[in-house]
């Protein structure tokens, strides 16, 4: 209802962007009546929940020590707090637009302190090794288009990301697969048989933590080189002959794709496992055309990639205090320096470590002052010494997001918030540490 008492008109909301997982579908109609989405058409279920429980929130904008305050006092003491530290932390990222992301980089770049996205937590072994062993990669529309045989391992977009099936790469006709899913082979390798196993024309149960010695023995078949065939089946829980089959099937593909997910990069070899799964795609393009994609989570995840990327040139854990950048995962990755009872403060924006943290990280985060935008309550805006709560980016906000295929969509929010993005209090904090950052030197 309306101030009047009137009810409010429905309007559409047409290709709105729905930010919940790394699919970032473009296609959502939205239903919208005032400050209520009702509707939205295309959504799978995560995207519905996603959309449909955007309540009005009373929250206070900021809340200073717990206790309301105005957004610019909370812009003062967010900016004081991190210009004093000497080891201040950025950290999240990977739940705001690309816009927000390029200002909180300049921000750890003004106060000589450490950047570092959920990616560290989830793909940085892939990010470590695209710089080892590069990407052959492609879009998901050329996947869509073009995809005969379709490897997902370690990964479950059944569960993670409902629409990957339908929208990119299984179900839809494409130019060079003109009947959808009977023009392509689903082969699903994971560790456990879940629900995306029931898609797979051929599903791998490979032992736990035998990734890498799978994913070698496929590069030593493809290659040609005899394998042992007990050590094979030892290893991996899969008899050679399956893996032979499968060798060959992926060098007699016309466009052959790998998703890979956390399953691989979060499990025993992690970066080497990506390397593993990475140098496979690279070996089979001598024999057809082969790309192999990270199955990204969060909304602009891939974002937080690019972004970090292009201001620092690495994409995740970089340190600024000698102003220039240094990259280290393990040394300069969040969790790490918190663990070590490193940082002295910290900003974090959309994300929640006190929820997912070690608990020695946790135990060290609570005790530093720390600033926190996000536009949900969590354990970490519920301890923060300054906490914004913000508009949610797709629903409030305009901006940019990284679908995970690394293509810019944009988004078309459904109505405005009464609180502040996220942006504009990340502005006025780089604009208050840039000041006193040139009154120190
Ligand atoms: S697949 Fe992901 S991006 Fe697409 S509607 Fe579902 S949750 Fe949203």
């Amino acid at each position: 209802m309306t101030p009047g008492g009137s009810t409010p008109e429905l309007r559409i909301v047409e290709d709105a962007t729905c930010t919940f997982c790394g699919c970032v579908c473009d296609d959502i109609n939205l239903h919208v009546r005032g400050e209520q989405i009702e509707k939205a058409e295309r959504a799978c279920v995560l995207g519905k929940s996603w959309f449909l429980n955007h309540d009005r929130d009373e929250r206070p904008d900021c809340l200073i020590e717990g206790r309301p305050a105005s957004v610019s006092d909370g812009i003062e003491r967010a900016a004081r707090i991190l210009a004093e530290a000497r080891y201040p932390l950025v950290y999240g990222l990977s739940d705001t637009t690309s816009e927000s992301q390029r200002v909180a980089v300049s921000i750890a770049d003004w106060i000589g302190g450490l950047v570092d996205t959920t990616t560290s937590v989830c793909h940085g072994p892939s990010g470590m090794a695209f710089q080892g062993v590069g990407e052959v990669t492609a879009s998901l529309g050329e996947i869509r288009n073009r995809g005969d045989l379709i490897v997902f391992w370690g990964s479950n977009p059944a569960e993670s990301h409902p629409r990957h099936f339908t929208k990119y790469s299984l179900m839809p006709k494409g130019l060079f697969v003109p009947n959808g899913r009977s023009d392509r082979t689903c082969v699903i390798v994971d560790v456990r048989r879940t629900k995306s196993a029931k898609a797979a024309d051929l599903f791998f149960q490979i032992k736990p933590r035998k990734d890498f010695e799978a994913l070698w023995i496929l590069r030593a078949l493809v290659q040609g080189i005899a394998v042992d065939e007990s050590l094979a089946e030892r290893e991996t829980g899969v008899p050679l002959a399956r893996w032979q089959d499968l060798a060959d099937r992926m060098k007699a593909a016309r466009f052959g794709v790998i998703f890979f997910g956390m399953g691989l990069t979060m499990t025993r070899g992690k970066h080497a496992n990506s390397e593993a799964v990475l140098a496979l795609t690279r070996d089979l393009n001598q024999f057809t055309r082969f790309v192999c994609k990270p199955n990204r989570g969060h909304g602009n995840v891939t974002g937080a990639d690019n972004v970090v990327a292009w201001r620092t040139g690495y994409p995740f854990g970089v340190n600024l205090a000698r102003g220039f950048p240094r990259f280290n995962p393990g040394e300069y990755t969040a969790a790490d320096v918190l663990a070590r009872r490193e940082a002295d403060a910290a900003m974090i924006v959309a994300s929640d470590p006190l929820a997912n943290f070690s608990q020695p990280a946790r135990e060290h985060l609570r005790s530093i002052p720390y600033v926190v935008l996000d536009p949900k309550e969590t354990p970490t805006t519920r301890a923060a010494t300054v906490a914004f709560t913000v508009a949610t980016y797709g629903i409030h906000v305009a901006g940019t997001v990284y679908r995970m295929d690394d293509v810019p969509i944009p988004l078309r929010p459904a109505y405005a918030s009464s609180h502040p993005s996220d942006y504009d209090i990340l502005k006025g904090i780089e604009s208050r540490v840039r000041q006193l950052a040139s009154q120190r030197a």
